[in-house]
């Protein structure tokens, strides 16, 4: 019987394996090259360029279990099932099997390897829009292994899927639910929570062009995704996740230090839940070398710890983070990553919990001055407005017209502008908030709304803006959508950051520097390496020079792929560790580059115009950067 994950985990990939495919390694939460998503959302996220049509050096059938941080869930985080740090198993047929062998393979291992009975299980497929038809092959192929109609419901949005950018793979996905209960209804109603997603089929099947129209792609893939922390609740018959092993210590250990109860009160439960999602979030983002800063990966990091401690202290709680933390670690005992960087995690997570502890308390006091001066509005219009589905978008379009001096008043619920002025948290409150105690502005949003009081996110960010801070406030759309950007842009800057590469092993004469990390957006590269000291202008300009040069030579790039083996003997830089399992491809720019890499990369260095170094500064001790562009 499964009941744990490691032998769900080691399950689904022997499943797999044993129907031809290859395991791929659970990679890094931070994208190696992909600037328009923060973290790696899904198990697909690193597979985009193959999605696209690069064969993978594995195969055509590929398979893992990823570990996955989604931001964009943190308004779920405290029910039972959606977390901020999860792992997804997954699938992946890239061009090879379609539709029905992607069917009987999901079934037959929920319902064999997982022995869930298909008397539990119900399907969503797509219901057909402008765009693309009704998906009935797939409920046809649902309907022959057993799930009777009853139980298969078409929807629209929910079963569509990409495309990741303007254009590219697309097409409908079909999700299967589990219910969590006794006696199962007759009729599957996906809006009941009792329904649980436990896992999808993306079958991408079209290629949207430039023109937005939707053709047969030429290579069809599938994408297949189910939780790992669902489905070990499901095979335990448990109604919550958090009462499955990669949970329950952590929940003990908060019932320990509180005195409180799981499950007694509902929002001291949901409390609970809160706490433990963002401190293990949090373990695995320091483990993946992020410490909490005010930008991008690390101010996310910052937000969920100071969550974490603002939710503690309501539990009456406090400098309880690495108390937390040390389940974390038993429970994951298979991530070597987690038990190197114990140490750091635990400093770094003290370290941020007591710096925000010396202004919390003040912070509430200022808050509670602001809010001192406002008139709340009325409970019931507000309750109403709170249960409301897109009630920021609803505030955000009030406060806009206010600002575009239109009158600004709402019909349901019904709110004139005085009782809006009276209850508006303005954006210079909220941004002193920020500024001085360091509240992350969905903590003050959550604050404000507990009393009845509304902010316009719009102001804050103007305001911040005045003050030209850095945030992840201008972030928040990184994380909401987009994959990889495969522009031809990205793709030039993709191929400079090779020639770069190299030019500084050559320019430096240090044969031991190395990338340390990557970040490419469509107006510029940016290049950590490992080197003691600032670059001389001399040398920043012979650099430049030498990766001119080799643009102007206009060597071709070369792709192939080759074991890591024979890629270390001929000389490949890249990371040499254990998860560059079997085959990698290596791209080799004449006889000057030869590097790993999942590319893209242009066909050719004369395509790349010129190399322009616009920065270089110190990023982390003994690492510079480089900022550079082409143009
Ligand atoms: P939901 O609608 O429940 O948020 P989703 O449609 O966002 O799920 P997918 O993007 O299809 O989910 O991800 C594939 C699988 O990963 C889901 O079927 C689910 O089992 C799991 N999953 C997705 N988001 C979360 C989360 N925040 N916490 C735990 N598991 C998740
Ligand atoms: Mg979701």
């Amino acid at each position: 019987m499964i009941k744990n994950r490691k032998q769900l985990i080691k399950a689904y990939i022997d499943f797999f394996k044993s129907k031809n495919h290859k395991e791929i390694p659970n990679v890094s939460l931070i994208p190696e090259h992909d600037p328009t998503v923060l973290f790696t959302t899904a198990g697909m996220h690193p597979l985009v360029p193959f999605l696209l049509g690069q064969p993978h050096p594995q195969g055509k059938r590929l398979c893992n279990n990823q570990k996955c941080i989604r931001t964009q869930d943190i308004d779920d985080v405290g029910d039972t099932y959606h977390h901020t740090f999860f792992e997804m198993l997954g699938n992946w047929s890239l061009g090879d099997y379609w539709k029905k062998q992607a069917i009987e393979m999901s079934f037959e291992f929920l319902t064999k390897i997982l022995k869930i009975p298909k008397e539990k299980l119900a399907v969503t497929c797509f219901k057909g829009n402008k765009n693309a038809p009704k998906d009935t092959d797939s409920a046809k192929i649902w309907e022959s292994l057993g799930i009777p109609k009853e139980r298969i419901t078409f929807l629209v949005e929910d079963n569509w899927w990409g495309p990741a950018g303007k254009t590219g793979p697309c097409g409908p996905c079909t999700e299967m639910f589990y219910w969590k209960k006794n006696n199962p209804p007759k009729k599957f109603d996906p809006k009941d929570d009792n329904w649980v997603e436990i896992g999808n089929d993306v079958l991408m099947q079209y290629n949207k062009d430039a023109k937005r129209n939707y053709r047969e792609a030429s290579q069809k893939n599938i994408d297949f995704g189910g939780g790992v922390e669902r489905t070990i609740a499901t095979l335990n018959k448990l109604e919550d996740n958090y009462k499955a092993y990669m949970w329950l210590p952590i929940i003990k250990q908060i019932e320990k230090l509180t005195g409180k109860k799981y499950g007694k009160d509902e929002n001291q439960t949901r409390a609970m839940r809160i706490i433990a999602d963002h401190i293990k979030a949090s373990i695995f983002i320091i483990a993946d070398g992020i410490i909490p800063s005010n930008t991008e990966q690390g101010y996310v990091l910052r937000r969920l710890i100071r969550r974490a401690v603002r939710y503690g202290r309501f539990l009456e709680i406090e400098n309880f983070a690495t108390k937390i933390a040390e389940p974390v670690f038993k429970i994951y005992d298979d991530y070597q990553h987690l038990q190197k960087n114990k140490k750091k995690i635990l400093e770094e997570l003290e370290k941020e919990e007591k710096n925000f502890l010396k202004t919390l308390e003040q912070g509430l006091k200022q808050a509670k001055k602001i809010f001192n001066a406002k008139i709340p509005i009325n409970k019931q219009k507000f309750s109403k407005l709170m249960k409301s589905p897109n009630k920021a978008d609803l505030i955000g379009r009030i406060f806009d017209k206010k600002r575009r001096g239109k009158p600004y008043s709402l019909k349901e619920p019904k709110l004139s502008e005085k009782e809006i002025d009276n209850a508006e948290i303005t954006g210079k409150e909220a941004f002193l908030l920020y500024q001085s105690y360091g509240f992350p502005l969905e903590m003050i949003d959550e604050l404000a709304m507990a009393k009845g009081f509304l902010i316009s996110h719009q102001d804050f960010r103007n305001e911040e803006q005045k003050h030209q801070t850095l945030s992840g406030a201008a972030m928040v759309g990184r994380f909401k959508s987009g994959l990889a950007d495969n522009s031809e842009a990205v793709t030039k800057l993709h191929t400079a950051t090779h020639l770069l590469n190299e030019a500084l092993r050559k320019v430096l004469k240090d044969k031991n520097i190395q990338q340390k990390g990557s970040n490419i957006t469509p107006e510029r590269l940016r290049f950590d390496f490992n080197f003691p000291r600032k670059l001389t202008e001399k040398e920043l300009q012979d650099v430049e020079n030498l990766v001119n040069e080799k643009i102007k030579q206009a060597i071709p790039v070369k792709r192939e792929e080759m074991s890591v083996e024979q890629a270390k003997k001929a000389g490949a830089q890249g990371l040499f560790e254990a998860k560059y399992r079997e085959k990698v491809s290596v791209y080799t720019i004449g006889n000057f580059s030869r590097e790993i890499c999942a590319g893209p990369h242009v066909k050719n260095t004369g395509e790349l115009g010129h190399f322009k170094i616009i920065k270089e500064e110190s990023s982390a001790a003994g690492i510079r950067r480089i900022k550079a562009v082409l143009e």
